[in-house]
This record gives structure tokens, C-alpha cells and sequence, in this order.
């Protein structure tokens, strides 16, 4: 098919940053139901991409088409709205709240104009909360406050909070850093879960966890695709293992 077919076509991407260009004429699809995991040594350029998908950062040239509308033009509030939602690395859940107010809250009518917290637990909003605490594996610690869970199960309330709001694409910089081995292959299980109605995109090191993730890798050097492809090609690429998988 065309492009258009695409949940996100990027097209000759390209961000400057005083002459330097972080990001170089780049251009890749990614399907409905996708995890897409993109790889490269540390200043390849992985983390601009997100930002400028997410409208952090704003292009130089080159075009971004989520369901064919184009973002570049957009602002981070209306690239939310569009549904693409971002998990930075810090976390940003409220330690006083619990895993059931953590996630009330980011529900989308959980705000009220003025910003302040409404504390709504109708029927629907309740069920939601746990349908989602199911998926993160938070059923049983709803009541809990946030601040006492381990840093594995903080990340996946945090990936509720960004799923409550039902984003076609969410976006995951280095998910499992800092997991014990457990919780990695328990993330994993989340991802595959989550991907039934959306993609997701995800920045990793972790080439064990990239192998149970992802069927397509791209592979980002110098701001550009050094190569793109299933794990098992791109790790047998002689460029790739030269200036990443080698050391
Ligand atoms: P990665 O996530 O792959 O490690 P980054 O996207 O963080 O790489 O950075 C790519 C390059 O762009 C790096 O050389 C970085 O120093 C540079 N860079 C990123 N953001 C900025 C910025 N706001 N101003 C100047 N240079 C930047």
C-alpha cells in the first residue's frame, strides 16, 4: 500500500541544533499494532526522534504523519490529543497518591478546567482504573500508596497513567532500566498486551529484551538508519556490530 496505510510515516526528518544535525533526512513506518524498538550507541539521536514526535522539539525539515495528520505543525498538547503518548525516564507519579488515585487522575476527565484534581470514582471511571491495573500488574496494590512500590511496578503505573488516556501510539524511553530480570520478562508480557489496539515505540539497550519485543528493529547512527529489520538480520549486519552490538 501507499504510505498512508501507516499508523506514523516519517518522512526526511531533519533537526539542527546550531549546524550539527542530530537528526539526518530520516525516514520510517510504523505499523497498527507495531512495537518498534530503536537501538544505536548514545548520541545516535534515538532520544530527538521521540522528542520530535512528541513536538518537544520542533523539525528543521521533513514531515511526521500520525493517521495521516501531519504533527510537525502541532503542539505537545494537541500531539496528546491526537493520542501519542510519551513516558520520559524519571517518573511522574505522585508517591503521597495511591496506584488507584495515580491512575483516577490521569484518566482524561479526571482534570477539570481550572487543573485542579477532581476526585471522580463513578462506575466507569473505577472500572477503567482496574481494567488497566490489571494489564500493569497492579490489581492487587490498588489501595497502596505509590511511594511503596518497587521502581519496576512505579514504571508500569506510570505506563497506566499514559494508557488511561488510550493513546493509538506510546512512546517508551528504556522501559526496563533498572528492573530486576522478573519484572523485565513481566514488561515484555505488558507491551504484547497493550499492542492488541495500538503501537508502541520503544528506545532500548537491553538487546535481551529487545529480542522478546520487537519484531522490526531500526537502528539509528549519526542521526541516520544505519539498517532496519528483524533482530536476528540486524545482528548479523557486520556495520551494526561494528559501532554498536561489538562493544
Ligand atoms: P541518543 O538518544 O541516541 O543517545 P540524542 O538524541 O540524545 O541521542 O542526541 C543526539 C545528538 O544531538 C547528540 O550529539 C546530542 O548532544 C545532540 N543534541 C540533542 N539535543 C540537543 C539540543 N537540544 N541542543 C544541542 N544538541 C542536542
Amino acid at each position: 500500500g501507499s504510505n498512508t496505510d501507516f499508523l506514523l510515516a516519517v518522512e526526511a526528518l531533519t533537526v539542527s541544533f546550531d549546524g550539527f544535525k542530530a537528526v539526518d533526512d530520516l525516514s520510517f513506518y510504523v505499523d497498527e499494532r507495531e512495537i518498534r524498538v530503536i537501538i544505536g550507541p548514545n548520541g545516535a539521536g534515538k532520544t530527538t526522534v521521540l522528542d520530535l514526535i512528541c513536538g518537544k522539539t520542533r523539525a528543521t525539515s521533513g514531515s511526521i504523519k500520525f493517521r495521516n495528520r501531519e504533527l510537525t505543525k502541532l503542539r505537545e498538547n494537541e500531539i496528546v490529543q491526537a493520542g501519542v503518548g510519551r513516558k520520559f525516564q524519571t517518573p511522574s507519579i505522585y508517591d503521597d497518591l495511591t496506584v488507584f488515585e495515580n491512575l483516577e487522575i490521569s484518566y482524561p476527565r479526571g482534570r477539570t478546567v481550572f487543573g485542579a484534581l477532581t476526585f471522580r470514582r463513578d462506575a466507569a471511571v473505577r472500572e477503567r482504573v482496574e481494567e488497566i491495573a490489571e494489564t500493569i500488574f497492579l490489581a492487587d496494590q490498588l489501595e497502596r500508596r505509590a511511594e511503596f512500590l518497587s521502581h519496576g511496578q512505579k514504571q508500569w503505573l506510570e505506563i497506566g497513567m499514559l494508557l488511561i488516556q488510550d493513546p493509538d501510539l506510546l512512546m517508551l524511553d528504556e522501559p526496563v532500566a533498572g528492573m530486576s530480570v522478573s519484572e523485565r520478562v513481566k514488561t515484555a508480557e505488558l507491551l504484547h498486551r497493550i499492542i492488541r489496539d495500538r503501537s508502541v515505540i520503544v528506545i532500548e539497550h537491553d538487546m535481551k529484551f529487545v529480542e522478546d519485543i520487537a519484531r522490526k528493529v531500526t537502528v539509528l547512527h549519526q542521526g541516520r538508519i544505519l539498517a532496519e529489520g528483524p533482530m536476528s538480520d540486524v545482528k548479523a549486519n557486520p556495520k551494526v556490530v561494528e559501532v554498536y552490538l561489538g562493544h
